[in-house]
């Protein structure tokens, strides 16, 4: 079973490689070493290296692997970095971005209880100290910690909530599927005395809910 997994998560990667989706070693040995059927309920596990979102829990979804690499690489992170992300799901982004920046830290948020659960049961099957999951509204980003080097917003939101462009450091960069609740643009911020965009690709995420969210 393991030996199948990891045998179908080295094809799913020479597929995103060979698409030029995953471009650097960082991305890469990520995607290697945090395997994604840990981050599935169980019934999916033999779904978890096609390219397409899964069911997570309750509505919720777990990205696509296409989606998530193109986005950790257009974040550009590096070891150190404090990464803040809106929505933990099924927690493998976040244990994808602890791998990179270790001994960097990422705080992931969710809004949802049994999500969060979900999200920290997963975790804690791989061997990572830098990841910390905390149950509450991601929209208002998470001033005890803040400034952050790097935000991932991982659900749909109209437009960026403020708070989250407070909380990003100066040279800071932000990603966000920014749109209606039925299509979005992936969309790249960096903040550089303002802030500026720059369009990715259409995409679909579920909703970001709470204070500054549009559902
Ligand atoms: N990054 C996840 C996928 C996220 S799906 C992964 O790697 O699996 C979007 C998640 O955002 C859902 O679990 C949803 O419950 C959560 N969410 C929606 N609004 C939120 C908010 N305001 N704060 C925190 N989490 C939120």
């Amino acid at each position: 079973m393991r030996e199948e997994m990891e045998k179908r998560n080295r094809e799913m990667v020479s597929m995103l490689k060979h698409r030029g989706v995953i471009k650097s070693e960082t991305v890469e040995r990520a995607f290697l070493s945090v395997p994604r059927h840990l981050f599935v309920p169980e019934e999916y596990a033999s779904y978890a290296y096609e390219d397409v979102p899964l069911p997570t829990l309750k509505g919720q979804t777990i990205s696509q692997p296409s989606i998530v690499a193109l986005m950790l690489e257009e974040l550009d992170l590096k070891p150190r970095h404090r990464v803040l992300e809106i929505g933990a799901g099924s927690g493998w982004n976040a244990a994808l971005i602890a791998h990179i920046v270790k001994p960097g830290r990422v705080i992931t948020i969710e809004i949802d209880r049994d999500v969060a659960e979900f999200a920290r049961r997963n975790i804690r099957k791989m061997n990572l100290d830098n990841v910390t999951i905390i149950e509450g509204d991601g929209s208002l980003g998470y001033e005890a910690e803040a400034p952050f080097d790097r935000i991932a917003v991982t659900a749909a939101c109209e437009r960026v909530p403020e708070p989250l462009f407070r909380q990003l450091k100066e040279g800071g960069k932000l990603i966000a599927p920014v749109g209606s609740v039925y299509s979005q643009m992936l969309t790249l911020f960096e903040k550089r005395g303002k802030i500026r965009a720059r369009e990715i690709l259409p995409c679909i995420f579920v909703p970001l809910r709470g204070k500054y969210g549009t559902e």
